[in-house]
């Protein structure tokens, strides 16, 4: 059990969190659309060195926030060799004040935590770790490609606690091809008996042109149902609420004190540094995106230039995308911030969308002035939130 309250969403202040994106892996699984390469063996050194060139570059869109979270994501950030993971961090530290950072998460592949990993980690300032796990079904695993296998979970959580790491995060995923209620219940029990301190937990969606969309084509897989994935999604909320599990947004779960601080930057207007390829940043009016390419993404790079590329938001996608994030939280939307925000013409739209959808039972009105999905709105939450939004 968690012993510390890590931070609450509401105390933000001046903080920013930093995204790495480390676009490796060994194998690709086959329903991922991400944006990663196998190139690692020949390209791992150049990429690392391009990240610290592009941090050099770029520190000064830090210069009034403290950095309280920092994010290695993937990609596997996990196949990265200790020797390289060790240089980019160091190097990191040389170049920004990583000194107020409060929570430093790196993501793992289950068979790459091993203890030597999980103690090489720990000594470069990690405190949590966030594991792909989505299945603890070895056929399944197997089906989608994953490398791992369901035993490797629980050594990894070993090697984590004997290491001195005990925020662990777990992702799963439902509706997998394969999986039954019954055995995502397994799973979702599995999961919970490993006494992570936050678990994620997406529907699968088939992207189009990734394997698994071409087997579904060909007919090779068949898609689990929409009702019964829906059925899957209630099992784990409630599963992981009678855990003691705080469901603070709509996929994802935490134990009390125990959100994610790089999650919820995402949904809660917090400015954070994204580096690497096909990293995003925002800066609280900006967003920009580097290039899904890596090898344009290095030489721009150590060529001097910025790679990213800016998109200043209207006011009205200002609005949606507050909408969007905030009511998947358990937070919800305050109707008092969208008219100091946004003006009273916005305002009155989200009022009048807001109104039905709590006749409907979809919505409701905390605290006076904040708007949360109900239970039932949770469930229908794409539509809801299409509704309230602007939509240019
Ligand atoms: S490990 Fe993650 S990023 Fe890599 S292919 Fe699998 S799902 Fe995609």
């Amino acid at each position: 059990m968690p012993k510390i309250v890590i931070f609450a969403l509401d105390f933000f202040g001046n903080m920013a969190g930093i995204y790495i994106h480390i676009p490796f892996c060994a194998s690709r699984c086959s329903y991922c659309d991400f944006f990663s390469t196998l190139k690692l063996g020949e390209m791992g050194a150049d990429y690392v060195d391009a990240l610290l060139a592009e941090a050099r570059l770029r520190r000064n869109e830090l210069l009034t926030e403290r950095v309280t979270n920092l994010y290695v994501g993937g990609g596997t950030p996990s196949q990265l060799p200790l020797p390289l993971i060790s240089r980019l961090v160091m190097g990191l530290r040389e170049i920004i004040d990583l000194s107020h950072v409060e929570e430093f998460t790196i993501e793992a592949n289950p068979d790459d935590v091993t203890g030597e990993w999980c103690d090489c980690v720990k000594s470069l300032g990690v405190n949590r770790v966030s594991m792909g796990v989505q299945s603890f079904e070895d056929k399944i695993l197997r089906l989608v490609g994953r490398r791992h296998t369901a035993g490797q979970v629980a050594d990894a959580v070993n090697h984590l606690r004997m290491s001195g790491i005990d925020n662990i995060s777990i992702d799963l995923i439902y509706g997998l091809p394969g999986q039954t209620v019954e055995s995502w219940t397994a799973t979702v029990r599995q999961a919970i008996a490993l006494e992570p301190w936050h678990i994620s937990a997406y529907g699968l969606t088939y992207e189009e042109g990734t394997r698994l969309w071409q087997q579904r084509e060909r007919g090779e897989v068949v898609e689990v149902p929409e009702e019964q994935c829906l059925e899957m999604y209630r099992i784990l909320v409630e599963l992981l609420r009678q855990a003691g599990f705080e469901h603070y947004e709509i996929s994802n779960f935490a134990m009390p004190g125990c959100y994610s601080r790089h999650n919820s930057s995402y949904w809660n207007d917090t400015p954070y540094l994204g580096l690497g390829a096909a990293a995003h940043s925002y800066d609280g009016r900006v967003r920009s995106s580097n290039p899904c390419d890596l090898h344009g993404y290095i030489n721009r790079i150590m060529a001097g230039l910025p790679a990213n590329e800016k998109e200043e938001l209207t006011l009205y996608q200002r609005y949606d995308e507050r909408v969007m994030l905030g009511l998947r939280t358990s937070l919800g939307v305050s109707a008092e911030s969208l008219r100091d925000d946004f003006g009273d013409i916005v305002f009155h739209h989200f009022l009048r969308e807001a109104k039905r959808h709590i006749e409907a039972g979809n919505l409701k009105q905390v605290d006076g002035f904040r708007y949360v999905l109900t239970a039932n709105g949770i469930m229908l939450s794409d539509s809801v939130i299409r509704d309230l939004m602007w939509d240019e």
